[in-house]
């Protein structure tokens, strides 16, 4: 065929054909073509399309302009509605564009091929265009996609929506299979297979609902989708409308709901509290999983009975709780619960009231807290009780000082109530000695400072008593280290301190005794010799003094011998006595009346400015000792209460009865207890500081210088002490003394003190003195003496030589004067052996100081007769008598 005969056929061929360029413009139509325009050939070329079709604006569904635009073929029925110059040329047809190519592929133009679907057409069928007009405004403006497909499932209509949904331009999808454009693969064959089976029974799962599916974009993503479809009949067929709309977002939502809610429920169901929910009509709604497994009831279970009944038998029980769950107070209240077996579970609960009424209640199982709880009370009320038996105090206290607790062995200590202290935390300080608060003062100080303090000092309880404590505290820190509070141990060390002074008393006490012993035998020692010098000087004197005239002139020299020889002597006296080496001859006293004998004597010996008052004691008890130590005791004392009174002044002596209770005891660790007769001798002379009282009864310890001989106390002490007795000094300067002998009651039967006959020197009448000492002065002081006295003397310088003149002796002897201490054999053996020799002959004894050979501690055995060194010739004299007369 050449290119005359196609053109032929095209230009005669019963349908319209027309050829465009790019740019829509007709560049050849053929008869049909033209006749349908109205337009001839020539006018036709250059002319766009849908000028020459008479219309005002290009068809929106032009199928050249989409053959040019994609490349491919596409088609569409175009209406002409009597516009422009055509105005009774009404019509519809089918056009189909074909793109037209070069030999590269190029395009270069589009050929149209329209058929003439309607001659003519109808009112009606103007109106349905029209509405489908309005159809087509309302569905490319539509927000959903807007898909139209045919019989065949392919697409006929793709909205704006659509194209930005699924990022497909309209040409490209226009008579593909939907599926094929919409469906991820997956679906596709489902969704074929569901068309199809629509398109035959015109049912289907989507037709009439909104189903939910995944669509797939051109990217090639998938997005969930809502789709409902609606067949649409087209003449003789069944075409589908369907709205697409994308619900990611709202998936999205519907997730995160989902999630959210998912994690309440893990939380509600996990979660160790019990969670319940009730309407307000007191219908549950909840329970969680804590709350059925605790108490046992499930939520369907609980549905069936009056929960609340189950699980508070009680009605009053259940009626508070009614009224705990109603209420809004945010708190937690306890509830024993009953569970399904009967168990009580202790729990506690609170409420939340929600907005639209429904209350949730939430509880918690507390059996195990209550049992910590429980255990931790048991031991703190243990630790209490341990707290509450200490004897120590125990205290804690905030910072500012104010007590937060004290246990009771505060009120124990103190005397003070606890509550007081808490009252007044100053207290503690305030009942501290007034001398020692410093120390308490100083300890607080420095437990601020350092965080710890230890302190001893006293207190004096409202009761006067006054206690030491020792007080040991330290700072409690925080966590971060600062301070919190305080708190220590308070010991009533009050006994401590007592045994303490004591101690150091006893301890002083010693050293004084051992010095005073040591002095003592000092003393002692060097009295014996100088005793024996005395008797020398004295007897003689005497003698000598016996065999003058009292006018002669030498009497008085002698005299003042004598008297000078007498003061040594009784210097000699006194350190025996207070060395106890004094030889005594204790009596069963009534020491008023030796007291009485004395009086005149001591007024004498302090002169007429100091006034003596004495108050005797009734019924004093008698006591035993040797009447001439309670005369050394009152003269010394009297002597020191002059001294110390000066001038004018008093002196006061007394007596009493007195029984010394362990108590006393206690606190004068020097006394004794038991009964004894003190004598008080106060004066109201100067006093005495402490220090000097310390010393007063240490031997030649003296405040007066060369006047004092510091031998006057220790006589008096070294008295009181052998006869069992103690002393008592109170003084203090410018208040005077009170000196408080304590001397032992005699507990025996009293012999009646045979009053002593004063009488003229008893003489001998002959009688034969065998008389033994070693000091060859002595022995002739004693021959010459007692020759003097009328007796006949037989002199002997040792003990042999006494036994052999005894042996000797043809004559009777009468007596035996002899030393205690000689070489050889004392003076009580050799008294035994010449009693052997001649048992008539009596013994007396001679000697400076006591010795155990005749006395026991100083104490005359019964029955010895004695004669005190250095010998006095009146005593000598009494003693020679005594002896002879004795049986
Ligand atoms: P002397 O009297 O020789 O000094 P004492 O042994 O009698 O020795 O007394 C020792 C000291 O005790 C005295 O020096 C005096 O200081 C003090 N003393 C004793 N008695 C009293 C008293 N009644 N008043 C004040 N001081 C006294
Ligand atoms: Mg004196």
């Amino acid at each position: 065929m050449n290119d005359k005969t196609i053109a032929y056929i095209l230009e005669n061929v019963p349908a319209m054909i027309a050829f465009h360029d790019t740019e829509q413009n007709i560049v050849w139509g053929n008869r049909d073509y033209r006749d349908a325009c109205g337009i001839d050939a020539d006018q036709l070329a250059g002319k766009k399309c849908w000028i020459a079709w008479g219309l005002s604006k290009p068809c929106q569904n032009c199928p050249v302009k989409v053959a040019l635009n994609t490349g491919k073929s596409a088609e569409a029925v175009i209406t002409r509605e009597g516009q422009g110059h055509w105005p009774e040329n009404q019509g519809a047809w089918h056009v189909r564009a074909t793109p037209a190519t070069d030999d590269q592929g190029n395009i270069i133009g589009a050929i149209a091929l329209a058929f003439e679907i309607t001659k003519r057409k109808s009112r009606e069928k103007i109106r349905l265009e029209e509405a489908q007009d309005r159809f087509r405004a309302i569905a490319e403006n539509a927000l959903d996609a807007i898909v139209l497909i045919d019989e065949e499932g392919k697409v006929v209509y793709w909205n704006p929506a659509a194209e930005k949904m699924f990022g497909y331009h309209a040409a490209e999808v226009m008579g593909k299979d939907v599926h094929a454009v919409l469906m991820p693969e997956e679906y596709q064959e489902r969704f074929k297979k569901g068309f199809e089976e629509f398109r035959k029974t015109g049912k289907g799962p989507a037709v009439g609902k909104v189903i939910e599916l995944t669509a797939k974009l051109k990217p090639g993503t998938k997005i969930p989708i809502e789709i409902s479809v609606a067949p649409i009949r087209i003449g003789e067929n069944v075409w589908v409308c369907a709205i697409i709309r994308d619900i990611s977002a709202r998936k999205r939502l519907i997730e995160d709901l989902q999630q959210t809610r998912d994690l309440l429920q893990a939380v509600l169901d996990n979660i160790p509290l019990m969670i319940k929910m009730y309407d307000p009509d007191g219908r549950i709604l909840l329970l969680n999983k804590t709350f059925e497994n605790l108490i046992g009831w499930s939520k369907e279970e609980a549905e069936k009975v009056d929960l609340m009944q189950e699980i508070y038998p009680d009605p009053a029980y259940r009626q508070k709780a009614w009224k705990f769950m109603r209420s809004t107070a945010r708190e937690w209240r306890e509830f024993s619960i009953k569970t399904k077996n009967g168990d009580i579970v202790e729990s506690v609960w609170t409420n939340i009231r929600l907005p639209d009424g429904n209350q949730i209640g939430i509880g918690m199982d507390i059996r195990d807290l209550l049992a910590k709880d429980n255990a931790l009370k048991e031991s703190q009320k243990r630790f209490d009780l341990l707290v509450s038996r200490l004897n120590d105090v125990i205290w804690s206290a905030k910072m500012n000082g104010s007590i937060i607790e004290a246990n009771h062995a505060f009120e124990t200590v103190y005397g003070i109530s606890e509550e007081d202290l808490k009252r007044n935390p100053g207290l503690w300080l305030e009942v501290v000695h007034p001398e020692d608060r410093r120390i308490a003062e100083d300890s607080a100080r420095q437990l601020r400072n350092t965080g710890l303090a230890e302190a001893e000092y006293r207190i004096v309880r409202p009761d006067g008593e006054v206690r030491w404590i020792r007080d040991r505290k330290s700072l409690i820190y925080n966590e971060k280290g600062q301070p919190k509070q305080m708190g220590g141990i308070i010991n009533d060390i009050t006994e401590l301190k007592k045994k303490e002074e004591e101690k150091e008393r006893l301890q002083k006490q010693l050293i004084q005794a051992q010095k005073m012993e040591a002095v003592g035998r000092l003393a002692g020692g060097v009295a014996h010799d100088f005793n024996n010098m005395l008797s020398i000087i004295l007897g003689f004197t005497q003698l000598a003094m016996m065999r003058l005239e009292r006018s002669d002139p030498i009497y008085a020299e002698l005299e003042e011998i004598y008297r000078a020889g007498e003061r040594s002597a009784s210097l000699t006296r006194q350190l025996l006595a207070f060395a106890r080496q004094q030889t005594i001859i204790p009596e069963v006293l009534d020491l008023n009346a030796c007291v009485a004998e004395m009086l005149k004597m001591l007024q004498r010996l302090i002169g007429e400015d100091i006034e003596i008052a004495w108050k005797p004691g009734t019924n004093v008890w008698p006591v035993k000792m040797d009447p001439s130590q309670v005369d050394q005791i009152l003269a010394n004392l009297a002597v020191n209460a002059r001294d110390a009174i000066k001038s004018v002044g008093k002196l006061t002596l007394e007596t009493e009865n007195v029984v010394i209770d362990e108590k006393y005891c206690a606190r004068y660790s020097y006394s004794k207890p038991g009964e004894f007769v003190m004598l008080a001798v106060s004066d109201s002379g100067c006093g005495m500081d402490q220090g000097t009282l310390e010393r007063i009864f240490e031997p030649f310890f003296t405040t007066k210088g060369q006047n004092g001989t510091g031998l006057g106390l220790a006589t008096v002490y070294g008295i009181v002490k052998q006869n069992h007795g103690f002393i008592n000094v109170y003084s203090e300067p410018g208040q005077g003394t009170t000196f408080k002998i304590y001397l032992p009651r005699f507990a025996g039967t009293i012999r009646g003190k045979t009053a002593e006959q004063h009488q003229d020197l008893p003489r001998g009448k002959g009688e034969t003195v065998l008389v033994v000492e070693d000091e060859p002065q002595i022995l002739n002081f004693c021959k010459k003496t007692l020759e003097y006295l009328g007796y006949r003397v037989i002199e002997a310088t040792n003990p042999m030589e006494a036994i052999t003149l005894a042996e000797k002796h043809s004559g009777k002897i009468d007596l035996l004067l002899t030393d205690v201490i000689m070489p050889e054999m004392n003076g009580r053996e050799l008294a035994t052996q010449i009693h052997s020799i001649n048992p008539n002959i009596k013994p007396i004894f001679m000697s400076g100081y006591t010795s155990n050979v005749i006395a026991h501690h100083g104490v005359l055995d019964e029955g010895i007769v004695f004669v005190q060194k250095p010998l006095e010739l009146n005593n000598l004299a009494k003693k020679m008598r005594k002896a002879l007369t004795q049986k």
